[in-house]
């Protein structure tokens, strides 16, 4: 398993710096972050070093979902709300701010004020997409 001393993450798995956990396997843990956008909310790491999802190797990426799948249910149902934002920062750019990947898992309710995965870009930010702009994107996607 992969450290970096310096990561605040593998500190916490580690048990140098304390989290408030919420579960533990061979490859994952899941715990509160420290400053919730709402109660429950709770980060899923792996285990092993991996500053972004691309460098994450594929079992503990594995392991990563099924704990996320897992758990969603299961938070939603201890907070008694009925969802959740599921996501990753992956990268600066994106809002990364811990260079360790994590998954989030933030409950919601209908009345909480939040909004979706679509207002982390304004709308006027958005852009305009043909039909050919979409085929072209995707013809590089599958060739990248
Ligand atoms: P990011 O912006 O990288 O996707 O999110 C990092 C998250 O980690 C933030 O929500 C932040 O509150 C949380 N966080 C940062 N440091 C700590 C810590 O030491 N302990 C816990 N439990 N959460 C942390
Ligand atoms: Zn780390």
């Amino acid at each position: 398993m992969k450290r970096d001393k310096e990561c605040v993450f593998c500190r916490i798995v580690a048990g140098e710096i304390p989290g408030v956990k919420v579960h533990e396997d061979d490859r994952v843990l899941a715990f509160l972050d420290i400053a919730p956008l709402s109660r429950g909310h709770t980060l899923v790491i792996p285990k092993t070093h991996a500053a972004r999802l691309a460098e994450l190797p594929g079992p503990d990426a594995d392991a990563l979902y099924r704990a996320v799948h897992a758990l969603v249910p299961r938070i939603q149902r201890a907070l008694g709300v009925p969802a959740a934002n599921v996501g990753v920062n992956d990268g600066p750019e994106a809002g990364q701010a811990v260079a360790h990947v994590h998954a989030h898992v933030i409950p919601r309710t209908a009345d909480d004020g939040g909004g979706s995965l679509h207002s982390i870009v304004p709308r006027a930010a958005r852009p305009a997409v043909s039909k050919e702009d979409l085929a072209a994107i995707a013809a590089r996607i599958r060739a990248a």
